[in-house]
């Protein structure tokens, strides 16, 4: 049996361990359990990989979606680890429960509702001992994460009755409360917890009001090369971006609920396997997607929450190259969450329901480091600068807007908590129309006072009003003073506003962090026929950085290949020479 170390080295081709991965698995390799909280391409699935080559048994692996198994058992397959999935839609269950048995798996991936039948349990009596027990995406198992699953509260049992088998429960995102739930329902001690941070450091934030959202997203697409997602809120939004998208000759499909079964798994299988491809989905696109290559991923409206929005941006980037998170918004997007709190919630979860929009309110509105905001919220105390998001690289001005803002406030008031912002921005503009005569608004105390450059910040400032609930829309886009509006009229909270640079910072990425070699571009043609006549997507060949580093190290012979990063010895004899071959003739 190799140490870890040394599968790492021979098995992956990787030179040393990420962030705590060393001691997640010191610990699984120590026979104790353990819980692993690591953000998204932290490399989670080495931590129960690396025991499973280097343990005796089989690693049993319980994931909640055949995709993202078959995804897992490709992977490793190609890294030359025995391993498979039983599922329903595997035909070979018989052979794969045969190589159980035989000891012939270093894995065995297997679904929840699977592990826990008396027949698995049965065969597992009759197979030689486990190596481990990972549990995969482990937030599952806790009714505080917002994903429960039932099925994974029925997998106590089994896991019981091979105590002496060091469990691994394995997930990206877990508050304090579902990290709690999950050791206590997995029956991890709690000094198995090992949380890792949840910086991105190679995703970079950047968020803007909507201005235009068909040019901003062309622009971001455009200059950035590589697969990526874009989030809309509805079916049709989905659609229009699509059709307008496909104009600028860039493969593109979309996601939706309203699409039949197999179209939306075509679409997907079709982005899995892309370089290029963008998706223009709802939020049911996502959940299983382990494609490490997305280069960006826009959101043309705000999301729910920012764990919402962390858990949809970390789709970008787990390959560690970088990577965009462009989020675009609008004062409706607070006006409509606002109004469905109000009138759609319960009475109980409203009070959560606000604080969530307030959140991120702070989040877009805010004129700081972006990830200081979102990592503060995750409990963490990040430097106060990144150098990686908007707001950092282009520090905005802020001006002080409170005096609009009284303005702005006083005229909803006193014209009855009932009209729009453009007609309250009229009022206070001083113009004449029949309108303002009839319903005799030219002649309240705030008509006309508001000067040329305060008339410039009203927009601006309604905007931010609304995400910061000193405003409340009704249902026909009327608006009336909110609980935060009181502080503000009374001079006790100042309002600063953020000015937006006026078009959103240029994504620049890729194209300018990596100059055009013709070499990577041979290498990158290279590994797609090799993908092609394999049916694998191109990352489970090598990753582009392994492709970068070819590129620039040009190898002359095997050895010189070997120490390249992510050239592990199957992939070394499986791709070798046809990489060695595109250098020298490079
Ligand atoms: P997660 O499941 O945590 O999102 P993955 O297990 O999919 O992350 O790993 C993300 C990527 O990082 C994978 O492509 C993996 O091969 C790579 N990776 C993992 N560990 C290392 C390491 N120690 N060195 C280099 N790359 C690594
Ligand atoms: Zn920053």
């Amino acid at each position: 049996m190799p140490t870890p170390l040394e599968a790492l080295h021979s098995t992956f081709g990787y030179h040393d361990f990420r962030g705590r991965q060393a001691e997640v698995i010191d610990r699984v390799m120590a026979g104790q359990h353990t819980l692993a909280v690591m953000p998204t391409g932290a490399g989670k699935s080495l931590t129960y990989q690396i025991p499973a080559l280097c343990r005796p048994g089989t690693a049993l692996v319980v994931s909640p979606l055949i995709a993202l198994m078959h995804d897992q058992v490709r992977s490793a397959a190609a890294a030359g680890i025995k391993a498979a999935a039983l599922t329903s839609a595997d035909d070979n269950r018989d052979e794969t429960m045969r190589r159980f048995r035989d000891g012939d798996l270093d894995l065995l991936y297997v679904a929840p509702e699977r592990a826990s039948t008396d027949g698995f349990r049965m065969m597992l009596d009759r197979a030689p001992p486990l190596a481990l027990i990972a549990i995969d995406e482990a937030h599952c198992v806790s009714e505080w994460g917002h994903d429960f699953r039932p099925d994974y509260r029925l997998l106590r049992p089994l896991l019981d009755s091979y105590r002496d088998i060091p469990r691994l429960a394995l997930t990206a995102t877990a508050d304090r409360h579902t990290r709690a739930d999950i050791l206590a329902q997995l029956g991890i001690p709690d000094d198995g917890l090992i949380l890792a941070g949840f910086d991105r450091p190679n995703i970079r934030y950047a968020i803007a009001p909507r201005d235009g959202i068909g040019k901003q997203i062309a622009a971001v697409v455009a200059d950035t090369p590589g697969p990526g997602i874009i989030y809309a809120p509805t079916r049709d939004g989905t659609e229009r971006i699509a059709a307008a998208l496909a104009k600028s000759g860039r493969p593109v499909r979309t996601y939706h609920a309203g699409l039949d079964a197999s179209i939306r798994a075509a679409n997907q299988k079709a982005f899995v396997t892309s370089e290029d491809m963008v998706m223009v989905a709802t939020i049911a696109f996502g959940m299983g997607i382990d494609k490490p290559d997305v280069r960006f991923v826009i959101h043309a409206g705000l999301p729910k929450s920012i764990e919402a929005y962390y858990q949809e941006t970390g789709r970008a980037g787990r390959d560690g190259d970088p990577a965009i998170a462009q989020l675009f918004w609008g004062a409706e997007d607070f006006a409509r969450a606002r109004h469905r709190i109000e009138t759609d919630t319960e009475e109980s979860r409203r009070a959560g329901e606000r604080q969530r929009l307030n959140g991120l309110g702070a989040l877009v509105e805010a004129g700081n480091c972006r990830r200081a905001i979102l990592l503060r919220h995750f409990g963490e105390t990040p430097p106060s600068a990144c150098g990686n998001c908007d707001n950092c690289l282009n520090p905005p001005a802020s001006v002080d807007a409170t005096e609009v803002a009284r303005k702005f406030l006083s005229a909803v008031y006193r014209t009855g908590e009932r009209f729009g912002v453009g007609h309250v921005a009229e009022v206070l503009a001083g113009r004449t129309s029949e309108r303002i005569s009839a319903l005799g608004h030219d002649r309240l105390s705030v008509y006309g006072i508001a000067n040329d450059d305060e008339q410039a910040l009203i927009r601006p400032v309604a905007r931010l009003l609304l995400a910061n609930d000193a405003l409340r829309p009704d249902e026909h886009g009327g608006l009336g003073l909110g609980p935060a509006a009181r502080a503000i009229l009374r001079g006790e909270e100042s309002v600063p506003l953020v000015m937006q640079p006026k078009r959103a910072p240029r994504s620049r990425k890729n194209a300018q962090d990596y100059p055009h070699d013709p070499l990577f571009e041979a290498l990158r043609e290279c590994r797609r026929e090799l993908a092609k006549s394999q049916g694998v997507p191109p990352y489970v060949i090598f990753h582009d950085a392994t492709l970068r580093e070819m590129a620039a190290l040009k190898p002359r012979s095997r050895s010189e290949l070997a120490t390249i990063s992510g050239v592990g010895e199957r992939k070394l004899d499986a791709y070798g020479e046809a990489f060695l071959a595109v250098v020298r003739g490079g």
